[in-house]
């Protein structure tokens, strides 16, 4: 079984669900496809949800209108037959009465999610109606049967699995199976969604939940990249990383996976691919458990970060003072991401600043506060780097012009994280891409 998953840019117009059909018909064997809404869904979805919450309920329905539109233009290119396009007209009309119902119901939270659920249910069932048109077998999976998460909003892994795998067992004769990224049921058997950009996760939970030989994340780019090509002129896709590589990676900026996506996935060993639909035969990013050590692979920045200062001469010799501290901020449920200390001060950053003010009020019973805001994390990730000799001396050569406000290293042998002001970030990537990649 290979489980394939589709972006929003790769089923956003109909000539590319037509490309995701024959990349979905060129992969041998059983397979689950899973999908994201088409791209624009989401972010109309949740404006038209916001609306609504708000009482703007024109704006709402003016919303509701042109999304539709866009779906009744869409389905006019997918569909060849008469036949199949009235289908598709009737699909479509169907998910925008209930749109158009949950609006002008008691709007809620739980109709707020109900409604952010729709794209990747209407995507899905359009992709199903067009391999019928084509007389290509495939059923629908309903992720609302078997997708859940509890009340802590984590994944039920073991309670998907035994939902799964009997479904995908009794479709036994059928190789494709469809369905829908993103979307899951709460603990009180409410629709819900895994978070933005979460259809990465569904299809790696699918992965686990069936051991699954393979987990493919097809998007737009044709892996990931050693740099920030936004940023940098010259980057170039990385062939091989590992799964601790990779989620230090997802998690500093490389916006290509879902951070997330690599948990189920190392948990259960399934090689993750990430591949790209306007280029299939690149070679895009394998993602394992083994991999090349000791040598740098790729650089990744998180901006809006904030670096706190906390000044003490309680500190001095004391035990028990960094819990404190840290209470603060679990108090306030922010995670902390960066550290480092000295005998009389602790610096440390958040990237939720949320709380700020509160934190700051706190944190002042300590001793004295400085606080930087726009800061940049700088991440430079390797498979065991830090057992290389050398290593710090490479990365601080490269930056020598820049000034570093804190650095992180030691944490993982797989990576050293610098923090810096945002003015800077341009600036040091390109300096560590000729500095540890050569390119200029
Ligand atoms: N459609 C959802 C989003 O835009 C989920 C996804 O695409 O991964 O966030
Ligand atoms: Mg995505």
């Amino acid at each position: 079984m290979i489980v394939l998953k589709f972006g929003g840019t790769s089923v956003g117009r109909p000539e590319r669900l037509k490309k995701v059909a024959e990349l979905v018909l060129a992969t041998p064997g059983k397979k689950i496809v899973v999908l994201s809404a088409l791209s624009g869904t989401t972010n109309a979805l949740v404006s038209i949800g916001d609306n609504l919450m708000a009482g703007n309920i024109d704006k709402a329905e003016s919303e509701i209108a042109s999304l539709e539109k866009h779906y009744h233009a869409y389905i006019k290119d997918l569909f060849t037959g008469e036949a199949s396009h009235a289908i598709g007209e009737e699909i479509v009309s169907r998910y925008f009465i209930l749109m158009r119902l949950l609006a002008a119901g008691q709007f809620d939270d739980k109709s707020y999610r109900e409604l952010l659920a729709q794209g990747e249910l209407i995507s899905t069932e359009l992709f199903y109606q067009y391999l019928q048109e084509r007389k290509i077998s495939s059923r629908l999976l309903p992720a609302l049967h078997f997708m859940s998460i509890d009340e802590n909003e984590e994944p039920e892994l073991e309670k998907i699995s035994g939902r799964l795998k009997p479904l995908v067992d009794s479709m036994n004769t059928i190789e494709i199976l469809i369905t829908q990224g993103y979307i899951c049921r709460n603990h009180r058997n409410e629709i819900d969604n895994l978070k933005r950009g979460g259809s990465d996760y569904t299809a790696s939970l699918i992965g686990a939940a069936v051991h699954a030989e393979e987990v493919q994340i097809w998007t737009d780019i044709d892996g990931m990249h050693n740099n920030d090509p936004r940023i940098v002129k010259k980057t170039f896709p990385i062939s091989q990383l590992t799964f601790d590589e990779a989620s230090e990676l997802a998690y500093f900026g490389a916006k290509i996976l879902h951070p997330s996506t690599i948990v189920p996935a190392q948990k259960y060993n399934i090689p993750v691919r990430l591949k790209n639909t306007m280029d299939e035969k690149a070679p895009g990013t394998l993602i394992t458990e083994k991999g090349t050590q000791g040598s740098f692979k790729a650089i990744a920045a998180k901006d809006n970060i904030t670096a706190i200062k906390i000044k003490s001469s309680r500190m001095l010799m004391a035990y028990g003072f960094l819990r404190r501290v840290f209470e603060v901020f679990e108090h306030h449920k922010t995670p902390i991401d960066m550290i480092a200390t000295s005998e009389v001060a602790v610096s440390l950053t958040i990237d939720n600043q949320a709380h700020l003010p509160s934190i700051e009020t706190e944190l002042k019973k300590f001793g004295s506060i400085e606080v930087d805001k726009d800061q940049t994390i700088i991440c430079i990730v390797g498979n065991r780097i830090m057992d290389k000799e050398g290593v710090l001396t490479e990365i601080f050569k490269s930056l020598a012009s820049i000034p570093v406000r804190m650095v992180s290293c030691g944490g993982s042998a797989n990576n050293v994280s610098v923090l810096i002001d945002k003015q800077y970030k341009e600036k040091a990537l390109n300096a560590l891409n000729e500095g540890l990649f050569a390119l200029k």
